[in-house]
């Protein structure tokens, strides 16, 4: 039985493993759902008990409020990501439902607004959920105004303020370090362009865009002429700083639709969207004189190849990288410092 309930929450946990970089919140979707489950776990016994006593009005809130953690559960496991719009009507949801009870219960309504204070955060995000908390805490004070006593009240303000407060800290703490981590792992940290687990996610959406709606879309492969020279004469440093220098040049060069990438050693890659194969002949060519005129690092005779592919489906990722690379191949065995175009893909 044990077994069968830990390989069901680790199917679940997979399931929703890949979605943290598209959640709206510094939480994921599998975060977001396991707070709907506790929601409902916690939110069902309430329901039931108000039914049982006959209290009509907390059985319909409380238990719309647990069908919404329910359902939001189902939906989260089902389509493995929480859609933002859901989540923001939850969270007016909730936050109007939680007044209802600080109005109608007065002091044991108020227990529930300290969960909500955090809930929101998985809702909505950091931005939002400050908002959507300063609202929530001032009407609760307005109404709470009217008979709480003296100590009491500033008590209720205090532990909310404090609840309220801790939640924001936690939660843009983890907006922070999520972001740090998308920065690792898309960014080359040398260079400051985009890096190669970037490229394949671009490079698959640029091949549907031609073959959905033709789009044409352009690769340009360069790599740094005799960079192993400037290396052994100058050094590792300067070779860096000679990275650095010529992804910057370059990155001025292109327009905003066209993107820039470190592949690795002194290969950098361009994806230029919207571009055919004459479009992209033109701007290797661009590329070529601006580096061979620019001289980076104060050095003369700096230059770069290019193989430039254009797309054509049907062919496989892998094979256009392939064409656009035999093309570099035959601009470094054709002098370097030049342009060479791949051989026409699939027909
Ligand atoms: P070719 O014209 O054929 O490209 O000659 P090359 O000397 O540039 O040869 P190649 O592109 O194969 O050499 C790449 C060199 O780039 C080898 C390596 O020492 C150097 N390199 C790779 N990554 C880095 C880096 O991050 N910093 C520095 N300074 N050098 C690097
Ligand atoms: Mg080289």
């Amino acid at each position: 039985m044990m077994f069968m309930f830990k390989s069901f929450l680790e199917r679940i946990s997979k399931k929703l493993h890949h979605h943290t970089a598209t959640s709206q919140t510094g939480f994921d979707a599998r975060t977001t759902f396991g707070l709907m489950v506790i929601g409902s776990l916690v939110l069902w016994p309430f329901a039931i008990y108000h039914f049982v006593a006959g209290n009509v009005f907390m059985m319909t809130i409380v238990g719309g409020l647990a069908l919404l953690a329910t359902g939001n559960s189902i939906l989260i496991l089902r389509t493995e990501a929480a859609p933002p719009l859901l989540m923001l009507i939850s969270c007016v949801l909730t936050n109007t439902t939680v007044l209802l009870a600080a109005f109608h219960l007065k002091l044991d309504g108020i227990f529930w607004v300290y969960p909500a204070l955090v809930f929101n955060y998985s809702l909505v995000g950091t931005r939002v959920a400050i908002w959507a908390n300063i609202t929530l805490c001032s009407s609760v004070l307005y109404l709470a105004g009217s008979w709480a006593d003296w100590p009491i009240w500033p008590r209720i303000a205090v532990t909310m303020a404090a609840t309220g407060l801790f939640s924001h800290i936690f939660s843009s703490n983890i907006d922070r370090q999520k972001q740090a981590l998308v920065t690792l792992a898309t960014i080359d940290p040398l260079t400051g362009v985009r890096n190669r687990h970037e490229l394949q996610l671009e490079l698959m959406k640029a091949c549907s865009q031609q073959t959905r709606w033709g789009t044409p879309v352009t690769l340009l492969v360069l790599d740094i002429d005799f960079f192993k020279n400037i290396n052994d004469t100058y050094g590792h440093i300067k070779g860096d700083e000679m990275l650095v220098e010529i992804a910057g040049l370059m990155s001025k060069r292109l327009r905003t639709t066209d993107s820039l990438y470190r592949y690795g050693g002194d290969e950098f890659l361009v994806l230029a969207g919207g571009t055919n194969a004459e479009g992209g002949r033109i701007l290797a060519e661009d590329l070529r004189t601006t580096i061979q005129n620019s001289r980076p690092c104060e050095l003369s005779g700096i230059s770069i190849s290019l193989g430039v592919a254009q797309y054509a489906p049907p062919e496989s990722i892998s094979e256009w990288l392939h064409r656009a690379d035999e093309a570099l191949y035959r601009a470094k065995a054709n002098g370097r410092n030049r342009v060479e175009f791949a051989s026409p893909g699939p027909t």
